[in-house]
């Protein structure tokens, strides 16, 4: 095995490409000179057709966790009621935040694996008039759903006023985000997943209507204060000093988008998923989720009669092929395959047919080649559509 050949088949951090490595590795610049003024430039009119909107996309030094809690103090009012609606372990998240900052909290929770109802979202909204602001995931990593956000955005705002905060951690710049056309309040995501980056930043974007409950929040916050950002990039600057390196990457990253195509590059996630889904069913080993359900960026395998654990250790001993294990009560029982950001069809080819192999190595009866075989016919019929 090559020692220094490492396969990333995590839903984050995901792999770097090249020519962003070599970006990030560009001198060191002065944050508050015309060298950065030009990089910021370049980078957040580039940024908004990513989350699908024409209000400012915050880049802020910190990992997604930074971002949900940015959302949090930013949106909530102290004491204010909120709903939680929690899909998996980063719904959880969003909740025990909630918590951290006392707000009344009120949670859905939703079986692992399946998606939020909005009909269920509706009837609690309309039973609680009080709530104030609604938190979702996209892309449920820890279950590799994607949650409805389009029919969610559309059944909150009909049945409240409360706003909308979605995190789009492990999706954005993989899927449509779409915010304006939804209606999404606050958006935020991480770099290290669909945007192809090391772990470090987070962008956040904010409706006019979030924007005004945010003006006037008096929640104490500091470093986290969306108002201080919003201010600083009317100037094309930023209040703190900007993660220079990860931004030298980031403006790489947003000309590969541009140069593939946003529309080319959500397709290209859905194909792998789709591959990845028709091998594992090619194999007869159980999904975690529906197909109606699945996210473009990362699968969930639920096996049923071998080890997850057994076949992870199997493939990262023998090509040091990393794939996630389970979270929470799923911890064990599940294991997760990365395919965003810098991830093609012939990387998920990869994975399989190693994936294939490591399941003969822990002694199941498979036939090597079947769930390549289902994966390549997936990619060949969507060449010709
Ligand atoms: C990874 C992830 C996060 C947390 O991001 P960190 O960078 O680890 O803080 C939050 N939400 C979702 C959906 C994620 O996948």
């Amino acid at each position: 095995m090559l020692k220094d050949q490492h396969i990333l088949r995590i839903p984050g951090p995901s792999p770097i490409p090249p020519s962003v490595g070599r970006a990030m590795n560009q001198t060191m610049i002065g944050h508050r000179g015309k060298e950065t003024k030009e990089l910021l430039e370049r980078i957040l009119p580039k940024l908004k057709s990513v989350f699908g909107t024409k209000q400012d996309v915050i880049p802020v030094a910190g990992s997604g966790t930074a971002g949900l809690e940015m959302a949090v103090s930013n949106a909530a009012h102290p004491g204010d009621d909120v709903l939680v609606i929690v899909s998996g372990a980063f719904g959880d998240r969003f909740a025990k935040i909630c918590d951290a900052f006392q707000l009344k909290l009120h949670r859905i929770d939703v079986e692992w694996g399946d998606t939020i109802d909005p009909q269920a979202v509706q009837e609690y909204l309309q039973a609680h008039p009080e709530i104030k602001v609604v938190f979702a995931t996209y892309c449920e990593t820890s279950t590799g759903i994607l949650n409805p956000i389009e029919q969610l955005a559309k059944t909150i705002h009909e049945s409240s006023d409360a706003l909308f905060v979605v995190d789009g951690v492990s999706c954005l710049g993989g899927v449509e985000a779409n915010m304006d056309e939804w209606g999404v309040d606050i958006y935020v995501t991480g770099s290290q997943k669909a945007f192809m980056l090391p772990a470090g930043l987070m962008f956040i974007a904010a409706s006019e209507r979030a924007w005004k409950v945010i003006e006037d929040n008096p929640q104490p916050r500091f470093y986290l204060d969306m108002r201080v950002y919003r201010k600083n990039l009317e100037k094309v600057s930023t209040p703190y000093t900007p993660a220079l390196s990860l931004l030298f990457g980031l403006d790489q990253v947003l000309n590969l988008l541009e140069e593939e195509g946003l529309e080319n590059v959500y397709h290209r996630h859905i194909v792998m998923r789709d591959m990845t889904r028709a091998a594992f069913k090619a194999l007869d080993i159980p999904l975690l989720a529906a197909d109606e359900d699945a996210s473009p960026t990362v699968t969930a395998v639920r096996p049923a009669d071998f080890d997850s654990e057994t076949l992870r250790s199997a493939v990262k001993e023998h090509f040091n092929l990393t794939m996630a294990g389970g979270q929470q009560h799923l911890k064990g029982s599940i294991f997760r395959v990365g395919h965003m950001g810098y991830c093609s069809p012939a990387d998920v080819l990869q994975t399989i047919s190693l994936i294939e192999i490591g399941l003969v190595k822990i002694g199941k009866d498979i036939q090597l080649g079947k769930g390549v075989q289902a994966a390549q016919e997936i990619y060949l019929q969507q060449e010709e559509k």
